[in-house]
C-alpha cells in the first residue's frame, strides 16, 4: 500500500462548508475596513529573523520558542512570520510611505506560524486580521481602532466580547517600575524556572504573563504599571477612556493586561470572549483580539519617529464562535436544471453556463444520470428550484420549474417559465424561498 500523507501537525486544511465563514468574515471586513479608511496591505510570509528578535523581543516566547526559523540557500536566517505587526512596520518604513503620507491606516489578513502546544481554538497556522494606524499620538486614534474591533464582532454576530484596557506609559517611567518589579520577585528567584530566571533579567515584565504555579502568588501581588506611568500617559488613557464612554463602547480597566509582545507603550487592549451563559466554546484561548500602542516601533526600526496603535484578531477562533453561534450558512443556487441524454443536451448545458455568465447562480449535474438522481443531488446542494430541459421543453423554449423548498405537507408549486424571460425570472428570485 502507497503512504498515505497527513497535514503537519497543528496546521488545518480550510474546507467546504466551514470556508463559507471565512469568506463572509473576511468580506464583512474588507467592507467595514474600508470604511474606516483602512487600506489593505499584503507582505511576505517570511521575513529576516532579526526583524522579529528586534521589535518582538528576544526574551518573549514567540521569538524564544515558537518561532519557523530556517537558513536558506543563501546563508541567510528566515523566520515565518509569527504575527503581523513587524512585517507591516518594516514594510513601512523600507517603502517610505511616512514622506508621502503624515497618516496610514492599513490592515491585513493571513496566516502566521507559531510551533505552539496544539488546543482549540491554538494553533502553528492560524490566521489574523490585523490593522495598524501610523501617525496619530492622538487618544482618537485608539479609540478607532478599538471601536472598528467593537463593531466587527457586531457585524459577524458574536456577542460577550469584553474589552479590557490597561496603560503601560509612555516608556519614560518604565526603568522605574521595572526596579520595583525586580525588588518583589527578588524572594522569588529560587523557586524561578530557568525560563523565568532568564526572564528576570532581561524582561522582567514578562513574569507578569508566566503561568508558572510556584509564581501566581507573586504575580497576584505584584505591582500594577498603571499606578506608575508618566503624567502625560495618564491624561492619554484618561481621555482614551472619555471618548469610548461617548461612543457607548464598554470597556473594564484590567491592570494586569501587559501583553506578551515588547513593543507596546501607553494603551493596551484585549478583546476576550466571556459568554454570560452556556459553556465557553474556546475554552481558555478566549482572547479574540489583542492590540494596543507602539509609539517607538517604527524608530527603533530604523525608520522615523511614528506614534503607532493597532490589533490582531485571531480569524480561526471567531470562525469557531461564529459556527457554534450561528452555524453555517451555505450558499445554494437558485435553479438547477436536470438534463437528459439527446442531442438537446448541449442546449440545456449552454443554458446553464449562460446564465452564470449572466450572474445567476445555477446548477447542474455533470454526470447527466437518471433524472431521479440528478434531482437528489439538487436537493443535496440546496436548490431553490428544480427544471427539467428535455426534448419537450427545449421544443416549447418553456421550462417547468418546480419550488423545492416547500414546507411539510404544502401542495407541489410549479411555474412555467418561458427561456427567454428565464433572467427575469431568476432576478425575482434572487432571494430564494425559504
Ligand atoms: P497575539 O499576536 O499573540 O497578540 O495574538 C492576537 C490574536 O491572535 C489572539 O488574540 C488570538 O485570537 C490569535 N492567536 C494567537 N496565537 C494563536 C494560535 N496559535 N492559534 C490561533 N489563534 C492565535
Amino acid at each position: 500500500m502507497s503512504k498515505t500523507f497527513a497535514a503537519v501537525k497543528g496546521m488545518n486544511d480550510l474546507l467546504p462548508p466551514q470556508i463559507e465563514i471565512w469568506q463572509r468574515i473576511e468580506g464583512i471586513a474588507r467592507k467595514l475596513f474600508g470604511r474606516y479608511g483602512f487600506s489593505e496591505v499584503r507582505t511576505p510570509i517570511v521575513e529576516d529573523t532579526a526583524l522579529f528578535v528586534r521589535s518582538v523581543g528576544e526574551v518573549t516566547d514567540i521569538v524564544g520558542k515558537e518561532m519557523y526559523t530556517f537558513i536558506d540557500k543563501g546563508d541567510r536566517s528566515i523566520s515565518m512570520r509569527p504575527e503581523g505587526t513587524a512585517p507591516a512596520a518594516r514594510a513601512y518604513i523600507e517603502n517610505g510611505v511616512a514622506n508621502t503620507e503624515p497618516l496610514t491606516r492599513w490592515f491585513y489578513m493571513g496566516p502566521m506560524f507559531r510551533y505552539e502546544r496544539m488546543k482549540t481554538g491554538r494553533y502553528r497556522q492560524f490566521y489574523q486580521l490585523g490593522a495598524e494606524a501610523y501617525g496619530a499620538l492622538d487618544p482618537a486614534q485608539d479609540v478607532e481602532v478599538i471601536s472598528l474591533c467593537h463593531e466587527f464582532f457586531k457585524q459577524i454576530g458574536v456577542p460577550d466580547v469584553v474589552l479590557h484596557l490597561n496603560s503601560l506609559g509612555d516608556g519614560s517611567t518604565r526603568p522605574a517600575y521595572l526596579e520595583l518589579l525586580k525588588q518583589h520577585f527578588l524572594p522569588f528567584l529560587e523557586v524561578m524556572s530557568p525560563e523565568a530566571k532568564l526572564a528576570y533579567e532581561k524582561n522582567t515584565m514578562r513574569l507578569l504573563d508566566s503561568k508558572e504555579a510556584a509564581l501566581q502568588e507573586a504575580i497576584a501581588s505584584a505591582p500594577a504599571i498603571l499606578d506608575s506611568i508618566d503624567e502625560g500617559s495618564k491624561q492619554h488613557f484618561a481621555d482614551v477612556q472619555r471618548l469610548l464612554i461617548k461612543l457607548g463602547i464598554p470597556f473594564e480597566l484590567d491592570r494586569r493586561l501587559v501583553r506578551g509582545l515588547d513593543y507596546y507603550t501607553r494603551t493596551t487592549f484585549e478583546f476576550i470572549y466571556e459568554p454570560k451563559s452556556g459553556e465557553n466554546a474556546l475554552g481558555t484561548a478566549g482572547t479574540v483580539c489583542g492590540g494596543g500602542r507602539y509609539d517607538r516601533l517604527v524608530h527603533e526600526l530604523g525608520g522615523p519617529e511614528k506614534p503607532a496603535v493597532g490589533f490582531a484578531m485571531g480569524l480561526d477562533r471567531l470562525v469557531l464562535l461564529v459556527e457554534k453561534l450561528k452555524g453555517i450558512e451555505r450558499a445554494a443556487p437558485t435553479l438547477f436544471i436536470g438534463t437528459f441524454d439527446g442531442p438537446e443536451r448541449d442546449d440545456a448545458i449552454a443554458l446553464v453556463m449562460k446564465l452564470r455568465n449572466e450572474g445567476f447562480d445555477v446548477d447542474f449535474d455533470p454526470r447527466n444520470g437518471k433524472l431521479p438522481k440528478q434531482k437528489e443531488r439538487a436537493s443535496k446542494v440546496n436548490a431553490a428550484w428544480f427544471a427539467a430541459y428535455g426534448v419537450n421543453e427545449h421544443t416549447a423554449r418553456t421550462l417547468k420549474i418546480d419550488n423545492m423548498r416547500l414546507a411539510p405537507g404544502a401542495p407541489k408549486e410549479t411555474v412555467e417559465v418561458a427561456l427567454d424571460a428565464l433572467p427575469a425570472w431568476l432576478n425575482s428570485k434572487s432571494k430564494t424561498p425559504s
